[in-house]
């Protein structure tokens, strides 16, 4: 028995390859963009992610390193 996939979800790998993703906390689907972000201070940003599969949404908080 052979499984056929939609082939959007290969448009989908192609369109997200070589950006950062992460997977949404309740169902593990891949987001590629942030609803939105803030600058807290100089060297951090709060991103919002909203699952489009689940509508489930959570915060990351990113730190970048002095130079
Ligand atoms: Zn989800």
């Amino acid at each position: 028995m052979e499984l056929v996939r939609d082939f959007p979800m290969i448009g989908l790998a192609a369109r997200t390859h070589g950006r950062p993703l992460i997977e949404c906390r309740q169902c593990g689907f891949s987001i590629d963009m942030p609803e939105w972000s803030e600058n807290l201070d100089g060297d951090r940003v709060r991103h919002l992610w909203t699952c489009e599969a689940c509508g489930y949404s959570f915060e990351t908080t990113v730190r970048f390193a002095a130079a």
